[in-house]
């Protein structure tokens, strides 16, 4: 027989908080709380085995669970003393959904079950209340009807509304015991109309159905929803937990709240939350009457005038507090608590781990260690590292009101406001002057400019890894990508999302963080690096074995993430130092000049651009490693396109505009993500290659004689697929190097980018003479999968909706295909060279799930956007701890 339940708090205490996959959250946590003495009613939990067998066997429970419910009713029934179905005794339950990940709302509750026409009366006698038992029943049948008949809730709130006009009553607690009867018999009237099963007197008919409704709410719109959202699996399940009911609405004398052991939002030391007299559970959160706050405290913070239950039930109170210490100091972390106070006593019905904000996690996780609750490993592993970036830039003061117009990726964090702005070149004259929100269907290179002079960044199309994404993440800008709902018109000058028009120069915000795109202006936040913050990084430093760079190409890049702790530069992309206004036009003749002298007095002006820049990056990075990239894109990514700028191409140029576009269609490929690109360039064309070199050796020497640094310089070659590219390429590299640095002390390494599937098959081969790895996840998953980095958004949000993939490969690494040529590549390049340095500097850098696991193939270090330098770090913490 398979054991579909585990018992809690009536003799047996079956579960434990390691067995949350199997009893959710809430079941392993009841047993758990059980078990340390904590008051939980008694009760058990129908394990999440038990809905995936529902879900597999069309809709029907498992043949041998009526068994263990009814041995599970007798030992509460034991405990209790009390009969489920009993005309004299009887007991009621409560059926809570609870999976293993917390869904707040989402899925089903049911108060109450057990009354019938019956046991209400005996309800009534025993309590010697009527009108309590009679509002009971009401409830209880007004959410069974909703919930298990799926019948209006609003259709039963009317017949209540009607009841209170009638009688000239404002509040539900002012209905009689008449009117509540009279309100159950019209209740039940209603379901005889709208239902063909009706409402069950029959008390284990009323669990049975119950119960398979909760499981059902497991796939309900919202929870699936809810589910998509936070990359939470389909098959994970919820578990059902029935548990004998306690009273928060017996008298005056009696309560229910929720509250959380420190303030979520600030991370204060005080009980934070609200508790409403007299009332069950879902009056709170129903909202029909205003909750009081529970601690004192909270009543100063918070401005809220009425009675804190610190004074209204002070044993209450101090019993709840002292339950609040116990299970922060076994959970070792700030806890969210549900409970009620029946007759002055107090029940715990739920406790798990509280959500707070990024600033409450540092200041908890750094008091928790001071109070001696946990230790420094703990309090890193409490953080969640990807919310950090949330206090790095301006947010969005969630405590004001805004109208979220649509939703699209959550491409680089923080919020901007700013007008409407489609052209990059508008932006940029605007700039200084007005705040612009610069809207493209995607940008490319060519938009460079108006991205650097735009608060923030919003497309309809592209992924995490597009042009804007990227972009906008290594210069610290906001940006939604990928908002499929915006609909762009360039001519009119207007977007649409649903029926909504603005116009170029109307105000949106944007909220990178979440995806939210904003009607109007929104009250921001600003950052402070507190001394806690900056305690947490320190610890995670001391514990992190991987480590951190950044992608940084420009001094300001560079100098960010110094100061937010990069040990180096991870992937300089060379490409984005030429996209400013002034160089890009150069880096335009250097392309369509065919004779060779313009065509080297181009090259030279960019060799005096980029020397400078390395100038003073590698000045910013004194010795830690700068990564350089030599020139990734093809070409024709740095030309024009249109009539009128072909025109002011080849006025520029002196050469005919038949000619700019006869190159550029030269230049022009079918899938220029797979053609003439990375190293292919520089094979084609070595004196682009060359000029970069020299750019580097060069600004290598100025630095050690201006400054007397010596720069730690890696050279990285991208898009290998053979090793004859690569030794083709390093040649190159050294020749120009013997010429402008001969001498020992400057130190550089010729190493690639893993970023093809073949490079990683053949990484022994290129081991042989490459100094370091770096994998380029972001084409490596492009060309694994299959899937354009540029088009996937389109059916990406569909494929996750269908199950068929659970996260979106480009934020996090697909371990089963890439992380596979992943772990081959490094397992073939050491077997080559037992000490290769290997890194990675793809978007998945940035992504702790992905930190997690480059952590355990044995990386060197991983590199990301600057502003996500932190949480990387706390990522490789967690890592090394857990490991
Ligand atoms: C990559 O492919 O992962 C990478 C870092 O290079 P890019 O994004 O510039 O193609
Ligand atoms: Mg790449």
């Amino acid at each position: 027989m398979n054991k579909w339940i585990y018992n809690f708090g009536a003799g047996l205490n079956e579960g434990n908080k390691t067995l949350f996959n199997l009893l959710g959250n809430k079941g392993a946590n009841l047993s758990a709380m059980a078990a340390i003495g904590i008051p939980v009613p008694p009760g058990f939990t129908i394990t999440t085995e038990a809905c995936n067998y529902f879900f597999d066997n069309q809709l029907s429970l498992p043949g041998d669970l009526t068994e263990q419910i009814e041995a599970s009713l007798a030992l509460m029934e034991d405990k209790l003393s009390l009969k489920f179905g009993s005309d004299k005794s009887p007991l009621l339950v409560s059926i809570r959904s609870g999976a293993s990940v917390s869904m707040p709302g989402m899925m089903d509750t049911i108060l109450n079950l057990g009354l019938n026409d019956e046991t209400v009366v005996a309800l009534a006698r025993n309590t010697k209340n009527e009108r309590f038992a009679y509002d009971c029943y009401r409830r209880f049948i007004q959410m069974y009807s909703q919930i298990v008949l799926g019948l209006s809730h609003y259709d039963f709130e009317d017949l209540m509304d009607l009841k209170k006009q009638d009688h000239n009553i404002v509040k539900d607690s002012d209905l009689s015991l008449e009117h509540l009867k009279e309100l159950i018999e019209e209740y039940k009237l209603l379901i005889k109309k709208n239902s063909e099963v009706g409402f069950p007197q029959d008390v284990k008919e009323q669990l049975i159905l119950a119960i398979k409704s909760v499981f059902s709410s497991w796939n309900n719109q919202r929870a699936r929803k809810y589910r998509r959202i936070h990359n939470y699996a389909d098959d994970l399940g919820t578990a059902v937990n029935i548990q004998a009911m306690v009273f928060g609405n017996m008298d005056d004398n009696s309560a229910t709240g929720v509250a959380f052991t420190r303030d979520p939002s600030t991370g204060e030391n005080y009980i934070f939350g609200e508790y409403l007299l007299n009332a069950q559970g879902e009056d709170v959160v129903a909202g029909i009457r205003t909750p009081q706050v529970i601690s004192s405290q909270a009543t100063s913070n918070h401005g809220v005038d009425l009675p804190a239950l610190e004074l209204y039930m002070k044993d209450a109170y101090s019993e709840l507090t002292r339950y609040f210490k116990q299970l922060e100091k076994y959970y070792k972390d700030m806890q969210d608590v549900e409970f009620t106070i029946e007759q002055g006593k107090v029940w715990i019905l739920q406790t798990r781990s509280g959500k707070r904000s990024a600033k409450a996690s540092i200041k908890i996780a750094v008091d928790m260690v001071r109070e001696g609750l946990i230790d420094e490993r703990t309090a890193l592993l409490n953080i969640n590292a990807d919310s950090i970036e949330k206090i790095l830039h301006p947010t969005i003061d969630h405590e004001k009101k805004y109208e979220v117009l649509t939703k699209g990726l959550p491409a680089a964090p923080g919020a901007a406001t700013g007008k409407i702005c489609f052209s990059s070149d508008i932006t940029e004259q605007k700039s200084g002057k007005e705040k612009i929100i610069l809207v493209r269907h995607e940008t490319s290179p060519e938009d460079i400019h108006g991205m650097n002079a735009a608060e923030g960044i919003l497309t309809s199309k592209g992924g995490m890894t597009s042009h804007a994404a990227v972009v906008a993440r290594g210069m610290g800008k906001s940006c939604v990508c990928g908002a499929s709902e915006v609909v762009i018109n360039y001519q009119d000058k207007t977007i649409l999302i649903g029926k909504k028009k603005l116009n170029e120069g109307d105000v949106i915000t944007i909220n990178g963080s979440t995806g939210e795109v904003i009607l109007g202006e929104v009250m921001m936040v600003l950052p402070e690096l507190t001394e806690d913050y900056l305690q947490v990084m320190s610890w995670a430093n001391k514990y992190k074995k991987l480590s951190v760079r950044a992608n940084a190409e420009t001094p300001l890049d560079a100098k960010i993430a110094k100061d937010f702790g990069a040990e180096g530069i991870g992937l300089c992309r060379t490409e984005h130092m030429f996209f400013n206004i002034d160089r890009i036009n150069v880096v335009r003749e250097m392309i369509l000049c065919e004779d060779t002298i313009p065509r080297q007095k181009a090259l030279d002006e960019l060799l005096d651009m980029q020397t400078k820049d390395f100038v003073e990056i590698f000045t910013i990075m004194q010795t830690l490693p700068v990564n350089i990239r030599l020139l990734d894109p093809p070409l024709h990514e740095f030309l024009v396109s249109g009539e009128k700028e072909i025109a002011l191409l080849a006025d520029k140029l002196r050469i005919s505009p038949a000619k700019v576009k006869a190159r550029i269609e030269h230049l022009k490929e079918q899938n220029p993500m797979l053609g003439h690109r990375g190293c292919r360039l520089g094979i084609s064309f070595p004196e682009i290659y060359e000029m970069q070199a020299k750019a580097i050796f060069k600004a290598m020497k100025e630095v050690y004689i201006n400054r007397g640094i010596i720069p730690t310089i890696e050279i990285m070659i991208p898009f290998i697929i053979t090793d004859k590219e690569f030794t083709l390429t390093k040649k190159m590299i050294e020749n120009v190097a013997k010429k402008i640095i001969s001498e020992e002390k400057f130190n550089f390494q010729i190493g690639t980018m893993i970023e093809l599937p073949r490079a990683c098959i053949i990484a022994d081969q290129i081991a042989k003479h490459a100094d370091f790895f770096s994998f380029g996840t972001n084409d490596l998953t492009q060309t694994t999968l299959g899937l354009s980095r540029d088009d996937a958004a389109s059916f990406m949000g569909n494929y996750i909706n269908k199950g068929i993939i659970s996260i979106d490969p480009f934020l996090e690494i697909d371990r089963q295909g890439v992380g596979e040529l992943v772990k081959i590549a490094i397992e073939r390049g050491r077997k080559t060279k037992p000490n290769l340095k290997i890194g990675i500097c793809g978007e998945h850098g940035g992504n702790p799930n992905s930190i997690n696991f480059f952590s355990t193939v044995g990386l060197d270090y991983v590199s990301c956007s600057p502003y996500r330098v932190p949480i990387a770090i706390i990522a490789a913490a967690q890592a090394a701890i857990r490991k």
